[in-house]
């Protein structure tokens, strides 16, 4: 054989320092023209129980009117009996950057008498996202996908003080590996400093001892050191305690501020001292927004992908996906059956054997006890013969019968009456 088949070792990386400007520091203005040009999209949804302030934080959080107020429903109203799933479309405008805003909120999660199964619609909703974006990926002209897919998903946690309820548990134990959770403790001006440094804390020990995944500002390798305390920042505000308030207030010192008035003050919105809102506003929307989406398409996604493809039998060999033809899968699955009634048939067979052979045992044994039986009786009656033979001989000979057989008139049983 030739040397050559022998594999090249790997070209060597020339690291050059260029003499001219050939343009391709260019790039990064390339893909920002684009993304401009194109726009952004982004989906949010928001959990919680009715009252929590989903509606306020959200047009807190992207300063439009998304939500008009809601008129709360009169008390002989008929409720809702499900949770429901509406979503709200906006294209918001910022610098000339063009966000479509789609909020997905979920009427009547945890207002029943029995929540039980209220997670289950939003993984459903959820889920049937994934379905119709893997649909329109495998179309045939796949220019124009829509994507609904859930980027981020705000859990709204009533200000109790004291630890997360069962319904938080298991919403954000079915939802952790199919949505970014960013978990919120809502309407925190209820709460002092202490009692949200507290409820935090204990909000985190349940949420690391039931193995839930959160979103967590990810770092990277060569990062500057400035994003680095940033990402450190925000992450030590998790979970956010949050106020939310659409309107402008008047602080003491004449200041006009989205706030929330109180007789001894003002809790203003976008006061870092007052309440992590900022932070909140910063992870979702200014530093982290393409983060939830890359993690949303790489990673929840993708995990869903996969196991979805799996379950309808596509399998992945060494390189590429090979989807298997369904008469070929029909065919082995056929053959597994058959293979699979015949193990059962050669098992029953074993078993009748072996009943059978048990059944011929007995009958053999009884044969045996029978035979012994009759051999017993024959001799018996040989000897009861043989005794009266001898009874008929000494009756001849005049002899009388030994003296010990006697009746019951206690006469001597061998004496006849002549
Ligand atoms: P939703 O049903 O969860 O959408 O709640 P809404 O946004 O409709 O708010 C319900 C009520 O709570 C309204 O009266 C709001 O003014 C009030 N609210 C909203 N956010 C806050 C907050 O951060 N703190 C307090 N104290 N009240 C709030």
């Amino acid at each position: 054989l030739p040397q050559s088949a022998e594999p090249a070792p790997p070209a060597p990386i020339i690291r050059k320092k260029l003499n001219g400007y050939v343009g391709f520091a260019n790039l990064p203005n390339q893909v920002h023209r684009k993304s401009v040009r194109k726009g952004f999209q982004f989906t949010c949804m928001v959990v919680g129980e009715s009252g929590l302030g989903k509606s306020t934080l959200i047009n807190t959080l992207f300063n439009t009117s998304l939500y008009p107020p809601k008129e709360p429903l009169p008390p002989s109203a008929e409720r809702p009996q499900t949770v429901a799933i509406e979503s709200i479309s906006a294209d918001i405008e910022e610098n000339g950057v063009r966000l479509r805003l789609t909020v997905v909120d979920t009427p009547g999660f945890g207002d029943f008498v029995n929540n039980e199964d209220s997670w289950r619609p939003i993984v459903e909703s959820i889920e049937t996202r994934f379905d119709s974006y893997l649909e329109q990926e495998n179309r045939v002209n796949r220019q124009k996908i829509v994507d609904n897919r859930v980027h981020a998903c705000l859990y709204f946690i009533q200000p109790t003080g004291h630890s997360l309820k069962p319904i938080d548990v298991e919403f954000m134990r079915q939802l952790h590996n199919k949505v970014n959770l960013i978990p919120i403790i809502a309407k925190a001006d209820t709460l002092t400093d202490d009692e949200v440094a507290d409820f935090k804390a204990r909000i985190l020990a349940d949420i690391a001892y039931h193995n839930i995944h959160i979103f967590q500002a990810p770092t990277y390798e060569n990062e500057d050191e400035e994003a680095l305390a940033e990402a450190e920042e925000i992450a030590s505000k998790i979970p956010f305690a949050v106020v939310g308030s659409d309107h402008f207030v008047k602080t003491p010192d004449g200041r006009e501020v989205r706030g929330r008035v109180y007789p001894w003050g003002v809790v203003e919105v976008d006061n870092e001292d007052h309440c992590d809102f900022v932070k909140l506003r910063q992870m979702l929307i200014r530093t982290y927004m393409e983060e939830l989406r890359e993690y949303t398409n790489d990673v929840l996604y993708e995990n869903w992908r996969t196991e979805k493809l799996l379950k309808m039998g596509v399998v992945q060999d060494q390189s590429v996906f090979k989807e298997i033809n369904p008469a070929s899968r029909m065919q082995e699955e056929r053959v597994m059956h058959e293979a699979k009634l015949a193990k059962m048939e050669a098992e029953m067979k074993m078993v009748f054997q072996q009943k059978v052979q048990e059944k011929e045992a007995k009958l053999k044994q009884s044969e045996e006890e029978l035979y012994a039986r009759h051999r017993e009786m024959k001799e018996a009656l040989e000897k009861q013969r043989l005794e009266l033979e001898d009874k008929k001989r000494r009756i001849e000979q005049g002899r009388p019968i030994t003296p010990e057989k006697t009746n019951q008139t206690g006469r001597k049983k061998g004496f006849l009456r002549t």
